[in-house]
């Protein structure tokens, strides 16, 4: 089988979808269901089509785009990403892996590969949590994740509901019936950027994702008394700040403490208040996010932080609320997967490291129903979210090329 990847195409439909924006040049942004996302997801519905692909959407916008293999009962070889990007950001995240995905089936169409499983490329709602405070909306619905309730109880920052805004883009459908049935996929493979500098920094043109981190968010409020900086004397005290501070050093310390690097804890947000001078902070809000590849030690740090709660709660007199917001599960990636990711990269002698995704994606929810692999791509200095982020079109290619050589080997 001789592949070939139009670079030019693929690069100048990449170009072309980062017009549909609403920042100005290089910026993107392209927020779900606005009327820009809505145009590009029609332009890449026209560019699948035009490949003779058959395509539909889900009743929560995700697009699936597929080449029919000869044996219709056959699970899906899935690839795909997103297109929906945050305010200010880049052309690359998310566009790569469905225009890749795409360009990678126009490879295989053009070789005279006749495959019996069918090929889909899947376009997935949301991956950004920009719009309902929720990232991967779409996948999280398809893998059932999350319920179509749950996800009915989502707003936007307008106050419209999930069902609101998609029946506003056109979406007709219930959400209920968005999971995919067990056993659609056979594997589902992602072509993504790194957005992290590793590949750069170690000379390596391809990234094989063996596993993917996935977060756990707190909040956390603290409560103690304020009062006077100056009348009330120390053994009096009851500030929430320097209880805060406590928990925040115990939360790193059990982060530092797990036994692997790949365990990481942060407080990104520190609210105080009444906030003044000389005021003793009476509340504290604090946001948390612990994050790693393996459950069980994500799990200990957040037992580690429930100990420094009761510990702080009863030595300083405050009262400590947390709530879990999220605290999703990460996934290893299918062994066959991986090996065919290898495979094609061996048969090209494009050398390649066997990474872990520290940031999540649409791969980590569809994982739950399927066996998932990330191929990553050199991101320029690691940037991403941002309008400097860059891949260059010979990483974007050959990324293509590995991506349409695995989806060959899968489908056999
Ligand atoms: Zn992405």
């Amino acid at each position: 089988m001789n592949l070939k990847i139009d670079q030019r195409r693929l690069i100048d439909e990449i170009e072309k979808l980062a017009t549909f924006s609403d920042a100005e040049a290089p910026a993107v942004t392209r927020v779900v269901f606005t009327p820009t996302e809505r145009t590009a997801r029609g332009w890449v519905k026209d560019r699948c089509q035009e490949a003779g692909l058959i395509v539909r959407d889900d009743a929560i916008g995700n697009t699936f785009a597929r080449w029919q293999g000869a044996d219709l009962n056959a699970p899906v070889v899935g690839t795909g990403s997103h297109i929906d990007a945050i305010p200010n950001a880049g052309k690359y995240d998310g566009v790569v892996g469905v225009l890749g995905g795409l360009e990678a089936i126009r490879a295989l169409q053009q070789s005279g590969l006749r495959p019996r499983h069918s090929i889909e490329v899947l376009i997935f709602t949301a991956e950004e949590p920009t719009r309902f405070g929720l990232g991967c909306l779409g996948s999280r619905l398809l893998s059932g994740t999350l319920s179509a309730d749950a996800a009915k109880k989502l707003t936007d920052n307008e106050g419209a509901t999930v069902d609101q805004v998609r029946r506003g883009a056109g979406l007709a459908g219930e959400l209920e019936d968005v999971k995919l049935p067990n056993g659609y996929h056979k594997a589902f493979v992602e072509l993504h950027i790194e957005q992290g500098p590793i590949l750069e920094r170690e000379g390596k043109p391809l990234g094989i994702v063996e596993r993917i981190a996935a977060p756990a968010s707190l909040r956390m409020t603290i409560e103690g008394s304020g009062g006077h900086a100056g009348a009330v004397l120390m053994p009096d005290r009851r500030d929430a700040l320097s209880a805060a501070a406590e928990l925040i050093l115990a939360l790193e310390t059990a982060a530092k403490t797990s036994g692997a690097i790949d365990t990481v804890a942060t407080v990104g947000i520190c609210d105080v208040f009444p906030g003044a001078v000389n005021s003793i902070p009476a509340r504290v809000r604090l946001s948390v996010d612990i994050r790693d590849t393996n459950l069980q030690r994500r799990d200990n740090v957040i037992h580690a932080l429930d100990r420094a709660c009761r510990q702080t709660s009863a030595k300083r007199q405050v009262a400590i609320q947390k709530q879990l917001l999220n605290a999703d599960a990460p996934a290893e990636s299918g062994s066959a997967i991986v090996e065919a990711l290898s495979e094609a990269c061996r048969k090209h002698n494009f050398p390649y490291l066997p990474m872990t995704s520290r940031a999540y994606h649409d791969s980590l929810f569809m994982s739950r129903i399927a066996p998932v692999a990330m191929l990553f791509i050199p991101s320029k200095s690691g940037y991403s979210h941002r309008p400097d982020e860059y891949s260059s079109p010979e990483d974007i290619a050959r990324g293509a090329l590995v991506l349409a050589e695995t989806l060959a080997a899968l489908t056999k």
